[in-house]
C-alpha cells in the first residue's frame, strides 16, 4: 500500500482565468460534468491578489448541479475550499447526491478593484469516495419547523429580523445565534445568510416554545441587499445590470413572504462592495418594508439617511413599516442594537410577519413606546389608518424605561412638530388635524441624539 487510492468515476477539472475591473458584479459560470457514480463534490477556489488599495477584491462561489441551487459561500479571503455529499457539505452549501451531468460552479465577482488584474485558478474534483458516516450529520434542508405552540396573544413580542451564521460570512453557528436570542430573552429570531439557506433546517430546529425562529434570506446582490422572511426555499438572487430586483420582490410577495429592503444608504463600493441600494425600480416600487436601523444607530448603516429616506418614501404617498435589523455576525455582542417589538395575536411566523408588513411595531434599543390615536369614533394604533371624515386625530405617546434627559417627538410628514422632554415614561398628547398631516410617528432620542425606540 502506498497510502493512496485511486477511486473510480473520479474527474477532474482546472479552470483559470484572469478578472480585471470590467469583470466586477458579474456571475461567471464554469461548467464542469460530474460523473456517474461520484459520492463527493470538492471545489477549491483561489485568487490573487486579495488587496489593492487598501480595498479587497471579493470573489465568492456558488454550485447548481443539473437540477438547481446546491449554495453558496458568501465569504470574504482568497481561498474557498468547499464540499459536498449525500450527507454533509460545507456551510453554505447543500448536502445531498452528487448528480451526474453539468454542474454549475459560478464566482460571484462582488468586488475586483480596478488597475490590478486579478488571476484565479478554480479547480473542482468529483469522487466516488465511502462518505463515512458522521457523528452529527448535517440536517436535511427541508425538515419541517418543530411545531411550535403559537404563544398566546396579542400582545407585543419582541425579536430580531436579520442575523447571519457560518453559512455565510459569521464567525458563529446557528446553536450560537439561538443561544444569544435566549440570552437576550428574545420571543423571535431570524436567519437571513447571504445568499443560501442551507443553514435553515439546523436553525429552524433550535426554536421552541420559548423562542419562534424566523428563517429566510439575505439577497445580496451588487446593487442592494434584502431580506426575505416567510419562504424557506433559495431564491435566486442575481440581478442583471441593476434590474431584476422589482420581480424579486413581487415574487417574494408572491410566495406569501416579507421583502425587506435592508441598509438602504449603508456604506457602498467599495468599503462595503453592494451595499448600498441602488434599485432605482424599486424606491420603493413594490417594497413596503424597509430596516432603517441596522446594527449600532450610529454604525456605517448610515440609519439616520435610511431613516430619511423612509420620511421621503412615507412623504411621497408609500405606506411603509419601518424595521431594525442586528445584522449579527456574532463579532460584537456588545453593540447597542435595536430590536423590533410587533404587536401580534400570536407568536407565529405568520403572525409576526402579517404585523411587519401592516407595521404593527416599534424599534427600540431599550424603551418601550407605543402610538395610538382617535378621530370620532375611531381608535387606531401603530400602522393603522384613520378615514379622513373622522377629523382630527388626537395622538397619545406613552413610554416606559426611557434614560434620563430622552427627547420625544412626534414627526408628521417628515417634519418634528412637537418635542417633549421627557422623563422615565409617561404619556404625551397632541392633536393633528386632517390637513395637518398625512402620517406621523414618533421618535425617542437619548442626550447624544442617537435613537432609543
Ligand atoms: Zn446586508
Ligand atoms: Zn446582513
Amino acid at each position: 500500500m502506498n497510502g493512496i487510492t485511486q477511486f473510480p468515476n473520479s474527474s477532474r477539472e482546472t479552470f483559470v482565468g484572469v478578472l480585471t475591473g470590467a469583470d466586477v458584479k458579474r456571475n461567471i459560470a464554469h461548467v464542469f460534468e460530474a460523473p456517474e457514480g461520484a459520492t463527493r463534490l470538492r471545489i477549491r477556489l483561489s485568487f490573487n491578489p486579495h488587496r489593492v488599495a487598501g480595498f479587497n477584491n471579493m470573489i465568492t462561489l456558488s454550485a447548481f448541479d443539473p437540477l438547481g441551487f446546491r449554495g453558496a459561500g458568501h465569504r470574504h479571503g482568497c481561498v474557498h475550499e468547499v464540499f459536498l455529499d449525500s450527507l454533509g457539505a460545507t456551510p453554505g452549501f447543500v448536502p445531498g447526491p452528487i448528480r451526474a451531468g453539468p454542474w454549475q460552479i459560478t464566482l460571484d465577482t462582488h468586488m475586483v478593484m480596478p488597475d490590478a488584474p486579478v488571476a484565479y485558478t478554480l479547480e473542482v474534483t468529483a469522487s466516488a469516495e465511502p462518505i463515512p458516516l458522521r457523528p452529527e450529520p448535517t440536517a436535511p434542508l427541508l425538515r419541517p419547523q418543530a411545531l411550535v405552540p403559537p404563544t398566546a396573544g396579542p400582545r407585543w413580542f419582541r425579536g430580531d429580523l436579520h442575523a447571519h451564521t457560518v453559512h455565510s460570512d459569521a464567525i458563529w453557528t446557528a446553536a450560537d445565534l439561538a443561544a444569544w436570542a435566549r440570552a437576550e430573552k428574545l420571543d423571535f429570531v431570524s436567519l437571513t445568510d447571504h445568499n443560501t439557506v442551507s443553514g435553515l433546517a439546523e436553525m429552524l430546529a433550535l426554536g421552541g416554545p420559548d423562542l419562534l425562529v424566523l428563517g429566510g434570506m439575505e439577497f445580496t446582490t451588487f446593487w442592494g441587499h434584502a431580506l426575505m422572511h416567510g419562504s424557506h426555499d433559495w431564491m435566486d438572487w442575481r440581478t442583471r445590470d441593476g434590474q431584476g430586483m422589482a420581480a424579486i420582490a413581487t415574487a417574494v410577495a408572491a410566495r406569501g413572504g416579507t421583502f425587506i429592503i435592508a441598509h438602504p444608504r449603508a456604506q457602498g463600493d467599495p468599503h462595503c462592495t453592494g451595499c448600498r441600494w441602488v434599485y432605482d425600480e424599486v424606491f420603493p416600487g413594490p417594497a413596503r418594508v424597509v430596516e432603517v436601523w441596522n446594527t449600532a444607530w450610529s454604525s456605517d448603516s448610515h440609519n439616520e439617511d435610511a431613516l430619511a429616506l423612509a420620511y421621503d418614501w412615507l412623504n411621497a404617498g408609500y405606506r411603509m413599516a419601518l424595521t431594525s435589523g442586528t445584522d449579527n455576525h456574532g463579532r460584537d455582542l456588545r453593540l447597542r442594537y435595536g430590536f423590533d417589538h410587533v404587536y401580534a395575536p400570536a407568536l407565529t411566523e405568520a403572525n409576526i410577519l402579517a404585523a411587519v408588513r401592516a407595521g404593527r411595531l416599534y424599534i427600540s434599543a431599550g424603551p418601550r413606546l407605543e402610538i395610538t390615536a382617535r378621530a370620532g369614533g375611531e381608535s387606531v394604533m401603530m400602522g393603522d389608518a384613520l378615514s379622513p371624515e373622522a377629523g382630527a386625530a388626537e395622538i397619545q405617546i406613552a413610554w416606559a424605561d426611557a434614560p434620563p434627559g430622552a427627547q420625544l417627538s412626534l414627526i408628521a410628514d417628515g417634519e418634528a412638530r412637537q418635542t417633549w422632554a421627557m422623563g422615565e415614561s409617561g404619556e404625551a398628547r397632541a392633536t393633528l388635524g386632517v390637513d395637518d398631516a398625512r402620517w406621523c410617528l414618533a421618535t425617542l432620542r437619548g442626550t447624544d441624539g442617537q435613537c432609543l425606540p
